[in-house]
């Protein structure tokens, strides 16, 4: 079993026996897409500086949810998180595309 640890107000964690998800918020996607520092056998997995306030996670985040599979469940979203940052991508397909924003908080009762 897990449950979602709220780290800091812009960070939370899901971690269980295998797996160790670092959840930030998008305000692109509205939702909190998973950094995977942990995860069984030769899934991939990302680095985490452990800094619980500049967090930098290593290498970018791609959510490709523009393939059929994944229609109609938002745009393409493809972003690094360095030094507490959200650096969108030029091939996002929304309105941040390209810009770098602050991590922003999670929404009142957001996974709660
Ligand atoms: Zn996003």
């Amino acid at each position: 079993m897990s449950e979602v640890i709220r780290l800091t107000p812009k960070l939370a964690v899901r971690r269980s026996e295998n797996y160790e998800h670092y959840m930030f918020y998008c305000l692109a996607c509205k939702e909190a897409p998973p950094y995977c520092t942990q995860q069984p056998n030769d899934h991939p997995k990302w680095s985490f500086n452990g800094d619980m306030e500049k967090p930098t996670f290593s290498p970018s985040l791609f959510l490709i949810r523009s393939l059929k599979d994944y229609e109609g469940c938002g745009p393409r979203c493809h972003l690094f998180i360095r030094d507490g940052k959200i650096e969108y991508q030029g091939d996002c397909e929304h309105a941040l595309a390209g810009q770098t924003v602050d991590m922003v908080e999670f929404p009142e009762g957001y996974g709660t």
